[in-house]
């Protein structure tokens, strides 16, 4: 008798988007003559860059042609795209990062919700909340977490983000072995100073552990101050993976280009103590398990490195964070407060009230969809997300709506 695997009856049904869906079509139903702005999306809006398109249909007409044709590519990605990826990324910020130590695939999802695979299933994993809710469900679907016990699982230690720390979750005072940290992060759009990698970095030396920092965002950054990559914390390079989007930072949400950088010196450990090399086995995981990213997306990516290609994506990620300074200073003149918008495409706004109350509200009394906060875990409650990635216009439209429902 097949029988399936039991960890998936422990994940808690994610109703947030169908929930919001429901509410969304109900008024859009009895409103018909109200159109709704949506500023509840994670996804981008604007077009991909024009040196994108071009490097796009370059290849495209190379694989037309028997002499420029591409079959199978390397699993880990072409050398162009890896060795860009290690100059403009890493080399260049003064990361030693080597071009082998990269990984190109087709999406942070896929690797973030991956990378659990290549270790034990008795270890402890630390998680942050509110999150990217991947983190929390490739691990229950592994068996890592036990049962849900009142929207929590007992396997995990909840590194929560809250007001009171800024929105940067403190150290747990337990050792843990997996920690997953996101910055800039989603939902709350809040970024880990040099000082706080530097923490994290010196605790998962001391308990011989690995930080998953997940940099999505990372095209979002302005302060100079705030690192852009953990390699740039002394000593990261023998405790961490960093995941990369270009989702994000050039409009590949429906493209699909990612990478993940896994250092050689990273280290884990198996039964006995004995060392084994992290990148060997994820080298292993995804040369067996995936085939490589299509060559002219690869192409694409790698243009986004050109002269062009960096102004064309300064600017479009200026755009979204004009967007986003403009929903934060609304809001804040409303007299809420809130975090993110200034390094991230995201604003938190603590409501005050429970999360769905002020979705609802938004909805009804402004037409203006946002993400209620409990959605993303138990200490989003309180909270909603509003994303920057809209037209300039909508932000606009939507901004006067909120205003007039909130006076
Ligand atoms: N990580 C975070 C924090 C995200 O918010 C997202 C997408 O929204 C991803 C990873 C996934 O990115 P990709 O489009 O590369 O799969």
């Amino acid at each position: 008798m097949i029988r399936i695997n039991e960890n998936y009856t422990k994940l808690k049904a994610s109703y947030l988007f169908a929930d919001i869906a429901k509410r969304v079509n109900a008024y859009t139903a009895a409103n018909p003559d109200k159109p709704i702005i949506r500023l509840g999306i994670g996804d981008v809006t604007e077009p991909l860059p024009p040196v994108c398109i071009e490097a796009l249909h370059k290849a495209t007409d190379e694989m037309a042609d028997r002499a420029t044709f591409k079959g199978y590519g390397p699993e880990q990605g072409y050398a162009f795209l890896r060795e860009a990826v290690a100059k403009n990324d890493y080399t260049d910020l003064g990361c030693a990062i080597e071009a082998d130590e990269i990984f190109i695939s087709d999406g942070s999802k896929c690797d973030c919700g991956n990378i659990q695979e290549i270790f034990s299933t008795d270890i402890k994993l630390a998680i942050p909340d509110p999150v990217y809710p991947v983190y929390v469900d490739t691990n229950v679907m592994a068996g890592r977490t036990g049962a849900n016990v009142d929207g929590r699982y007992p396997g995990i230690t909840y590194l929560e983000s809250t007001p009171g720390n800024g929105y940067v979750p403190s150290i747990p005072s337990a050792a843990t072995d997996l920690i997953y940290l996101c910055f800039p992060n989603n939902p709350t759009g809040a970024v880990a100073t040099k000082e706080q990698l530097a923490a994290w970095v010196a605790y998962a030396k001391q308990n011989k552990a690995i930080i998953l920092f997940d940099s999505a965002y990372e095209s979002y950054i302005r302060d100079p101050e705030i690192p852009r990559s953990i390699y740039e914390i002394e000593g990261a390079r023998d405790v961490a993976i960093e995941f990369r989007s270009f989702s994000k930072i050039a409009g590949f949400t429906g493209t699909r280009c990612a990478y993940t950088v896994v250092p050689k010196s990273l280290k884990a450990f198996d039964a006995a103590g004995k060392e084994h090399s992290v990148h060997a086995l994820w080298n292993r995981r995804h040369t067996t398990k995936f085939n490589g990213v299509a060559y002219p997306i690869q192409k694409a990516a790698a243009a986004i490195y050109t002269a062009e290609g960096k102004a064309q994506t300064k600017a479009l990620t200026d755009f979204y964070l004009g967007n986003a300074k403009l929903i934060r200073e609304a809001i804040t003149k409303l007299g809420l407060s809130c975090v993110g918008g200034d390094n991230a495409p995201y604003i938190w706004i603590n409501t005050g009230t429970d999360s769905w109350t002020f979705f609802d509200k938004l909805l009804n009394e402004a037409q203006v969809v946002c993400t209620p906060g409990a959605g993303f875990g138990k200490c989003g409650e309180g909270h909603v997300r509003i994303s920057a990635f809209n037209s300039r216009e909508n932000v606009e439209k939507a901004l006067a709506r909120i205003a007039a429902a909130l006076k």
